[in-house]
């Protein structure tokens, strides 16, 4: 996976962090999930629920290794969308976020300084975000709810949850909680993060043939001449989806987000195809296992070491319970979403719609940057030195087009690149 990270345990730098971030999460979801459903009220988007936790504890928080203090943001409507829109499992997601020695860490792989955790089946995010972004979610979190229900298979981030920890001495982190558009039981061989921008976007080719993790970006899709290989049907649904999904960015002023595009080679399969029982037990730390695995240099190496602690450390019987187990793609709540369901993505198909042997990961990301001051700031000065149009940072309205059209063209054909070298847009 392009994403495989380090395994957080006792010791790491953001051990306490992420028992905080973990705890905070297991009592407020609980809480709220203890209580009998009712319908939403519009305070329900500007609730939050405060939880103050130390070693000692009382009636409202356990005890606690750490002093900390924990906010949920609009609780019932996060729950209303992960069980009702979602399709997630109440059990399901407390569990996958709260078992011990949990996630991995992938230090800051964007620009913006966020941190990412995977939940330890792999089945989830966790991003920390800038305050900017975490006040405008709340601020969009009644249309965001709207166009989640009204469009059951959007392809935008599906958060989950809103939270934020304050630590003792005083420094808050606020984090979502989101789905991970790859899935844990598939190699992707080819990742791209796909702006519609061509300034700039530019993965160095010498640097990607040496990391096959590397996230490319639009030009190294242009310049390899890929294309989305979709036939009418899945085409159609694909472009009206990101039509709606493009709209709703628009109407909010989001910019930066982009198309995230995981792709998996069905002939190249997995790394090393095996998927035996010992693996399926330990299915939490799989991905990190099999690679490290791979790898191997005999029983002393480094790589043989961590395995055998990872594998220590998940045994289902340390962790008290054995029901730890990866997602089925198929059986998961990926089954529920249209560009979900084939093994956990979308098969490429031919143009009488018969299945290919490649599947798309796809999703839109990065919702959360407001088209802010800072960014008209940027817009200026790029504006002075690039066509102003090619580059990223153009207003909202501009960006979401610009979007659309790429996101059109990359389904169309693989040689569309002098066009865009031409004039910046894809016609
Ligand atoms: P920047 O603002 O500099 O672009 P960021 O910190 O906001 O960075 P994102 O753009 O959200 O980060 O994500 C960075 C990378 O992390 C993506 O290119 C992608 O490789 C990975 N990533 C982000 N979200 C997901 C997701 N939901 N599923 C899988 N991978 C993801
Ligand atoms: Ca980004
Ligand atoms: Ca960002």
């Amino acid at each position: 996976q392009p994403l495989v990270g380090n395994l957080i345990g006792e010791g790491h730098v953001n051990y306490v962090l992420m028992y905080n971030m973990l705890t905070g999460i297991r009592i407020a979801v609980s809480r709220c999930q203890a209580k009998i459903r009712r319908p939403l009220t519009e305070e329900d988007y500007t609730a939050r629920h405060k939880f103050s936790f130390d070693i000692v504890g009382n009636e409202l928080t356990p005890s606690a290794k750490y002093d900390f203090k924990f906010k949920d943001y609009a609780p019932w409507v996060f729950r209303e969308l992960r069980e009702d829109h979602f399709h997630l499992d109440p059990a399901d997601y407390l569990l996958s976020l709260t078992a011990k020695y949990i996630l991995s860490e992938l230090g800051s792989p964007g620009k913006s300084g966020s941190f990412f955790y995977f939940s330890r089946d792999y089945r989830f995010i966790i991003k920390t975000i800038r305050y900017s972004e975490h006040k405008f979610l709340r601020s969009i979190l009644p249309q965001y709810y709207e166009h989640v229900k009204n469009n059951p298979h959007t392809l935008l981030s599906r958060f989950y949850g809103l939270h934020r920890v304050k630590l003792p001495h005083g420094r808050k982190i606020h984090f979502v909680i989101m789905n991970n558009l790859f899935p844990a039981h598939k190699d992707i061989h080819e990742t791209y993060d796909l702006k519609g921008s061509t300034v700039g976007r530019v993965y160095p080719e010498d640097k990607a043939a040496q990391n096959p993790r590397a996230v490319l970006k639009d030009l190294n899709w242009i310049n390899r001449g890929k294309k989305l290989e979709l036939g009418p049907e899945k085409r159609a649904l694909l472009t009206e989806q990101m039509r709606r999904d493009s709209e709703l960015l628009k109407k909010l002023r989001v910019m930066d987000y982009s198309l995230l595009v995981g792709i998996h080679n069905m002939q190249r399969g997995n790394r090393d195809n095996v998927r035996s029982n010992t693996l399926k037990i330990f299915s939490p730390d799989m991905p990190a296992i099999r690679r490290k695995a791979t790898q191997s240099k005999g029983p002393s190496s480094p790589e043989a070491i961590a395995m055998r602690r990872i594998m220590r450390e998940s045994d289902p019987k340390r962790l008290g319970s054995g029901t730890f187990k990866l997602p089925e793609e198929d059986t998961g709540e990926r089954q529920y979403f249209l560009f979900y369901q084939d093994e956990g993505g979308l098969r490429a198909t031919d143009e009488t719609n018969d299945g290919l042997d490649t599947i798309y990961y796809l999703g839109i990301i990065d919702i959360l940057t407001p088209y802010s001051s800072v960014k008209k700031l940027e817009h200026f000065w790029k504006g002075l030195q690039a066509d102003r149009h090619k580059i990223s940072p153009v207003p909202p309205v501009e960006y979401a087009e610009r979007f659309f059209r790429f996101m059109k063209a990359i389904m169309r054909s693989g040689d569309h690149g002098e066009k865009v070298e031409d004039d910046g847009n894809i016609k």
